[in-house]
């Protein structure tokens, strides 16, 4: 006779708590999250842009990137919600030899897991981009199975699907404590009660290092100030998720795309970070972006912007995420350091999680989660991070 499902609680409702529950309530997984805000996906979900791709260095997000994207790209013909999903294609530009070198190097890991991506030379390329700045264009990597989608339609499709097949909500309720006793998990404490649990699963983003600190346990995530913004809608114009990771002044990279009701929206990544739960937007933002994107695309210069944001990336030291089981604690599951990609990584993370509460892990699981250990060394950096 198996051994009955433990009872999971899960802190946090966002784009990694959320596919967590309804993975595990889906495998019939007794399954409640606890969160802090009103809703489901207004912490950094809610910040996210809604970039999907397979397409990234560490191949242990590639297999789980791979699991998302199918999920994503997939949800309106399963489930009938419209997520706003454009399969546009990721467009990775290069301008100088170096960037070139770099995407011709990863093309290689990338191919051989699978991925559908190649090199287009610059006219190529502009047949995917055609209002990118030709001068000094030299080409880029486009995979044409990426794409796009609203995080605020996601994360609202997968909560209600989460709750059809049994998982329960709190809003409005904060974790305070994890209850341990003789060296295990018995259960969580909120500002409104207590739960018993057999397996608490740390899902809290950006205040992840928080939770893992209430079982008296170190963990290296930390908030990274990210803001992003919105135009007026236009006529289509722009297929791809445009990505420039030329460094420039102040900043890191740029990525922008148009979304299916014709707004473009994008994104900055400061350099340096900027570290720090201060989630007002700020003045800096907008002219230096728009700087940047009027180079790589001059038509845009005509956009007039309806709102700018800012959100955290919960940062890891070395760019990848941090899930596995405690060592300290048995029973406590950090799901969490997802950086700048955790919606993208969500539904793959929930599946691997049911999978690890289930004890049916594959071999693959087994190298994802080596890769992604919580207190492994950071001794690398992803290279699209
Ligand atoms: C400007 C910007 C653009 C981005 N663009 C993309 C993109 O295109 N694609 C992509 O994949 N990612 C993107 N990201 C990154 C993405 O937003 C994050 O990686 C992802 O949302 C993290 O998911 P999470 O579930 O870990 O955190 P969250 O979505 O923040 O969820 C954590 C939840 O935990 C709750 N919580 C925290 N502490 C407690 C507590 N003590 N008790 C109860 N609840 C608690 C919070 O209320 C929150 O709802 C972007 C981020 C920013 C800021």
């Amino acid at each position: 006779m198996s051994a009955p499902h433990p009872d999971v609680v899960v802190v946090g409702a966002g784009s990694v708590g959320v596919p967590i529950a309804l993975a595990l309530a889906r495998s019939g997984v007794r399954v409640t999250v606890v969160d802090a805000a009103a809703s489901a996906g207004q912490g950094a979900n809610k910040a996210a842009i809604g970039g999907v791709r397979a397409t990234h260095a560490d191949p242990a997000k590639i297999r789980v990137g791979s699991e998302s994207l199918r999920t994503f790209a997939t949800w309106e013909a399963e489930h009938g919600d419209d997520l706003e999903w454009v399969t546009g294609g990721y467009a990775f530009v290069a301008y100088r030899e170096q960037e070139e070198a770099t995407f011709h190097a990863l093309l290689d890991v990338q191919r051989r897991h699978g991925l559908d991506i190649d090199w287009l030379d610059r006219d190529a390329l502009l047949e995917r981009a055609p209002d990118l700045e030709r001068e000094e264009l030299r080409g880029g990597t486009f995979s044409p199975g990426d794409g796009h989608c609203s995080t605020l339609l996601a994360s609202h499709a997968l909560y209600d699907a989460a709750r059809r097949a049994g998982a329960t909500f709190r809003f409005g309720e904060r974790a305070t404590d994890v209850t341990v006793a003789g060296g295990r998990v018995r259960g969580l404490v909120t500002d409104r009660g207590t739960y018993a649990a057999d397996v608490v699963v740390n899902a809290a983003g950006g205040s992840a290092a928080a939770i893992a600190a209430l079982a008296e346990e170190r963990l290296d995530v930390r908030a990274d100030l990210h803001e992003a913004a919105i135009t007026e809608p236009v006529a289509p114009f722009l297929n791809p998720m445009v990505v420039d990771v030329r460094p420039g002044p102040g900043s890191a990279n740029v990525y922008f795309y148009q979304s299916k009701r014709g707004q473009v929206i994008f994104c900055l990544t400061p350099d340096p970070p900027l570290w720090g739960e201060d989630r007002r937007a700020t003045s800096v933002f907008l002219p230096q972006v728009a700087r940047r994107m009027v180079a790589l695309m001059p038509r845009l210069r005509h956009l007039r912007v309806r709102r700018t944001w800012r959100g955290v990336y919960p940062m890891t030291p070395d760019g990848s995420p941090l899930v596995g089981w405690s060592e300290g604690t048995q029973g406590l599951l950090h799901a969490a350091g997802t950086c700048g990609q955790g919606f993208m990584l969500g539904p793959g993370i929930g599946t691997l999680v049911a999978r690890m509460v289930q004890g049916s892990t594959t071999d693959e699981d087994a190298a994802t989660l080596a890769a992604w250990a919580p207190h492994r060394a950071f001794a690398g950096q992803e290279a699209l991070r």
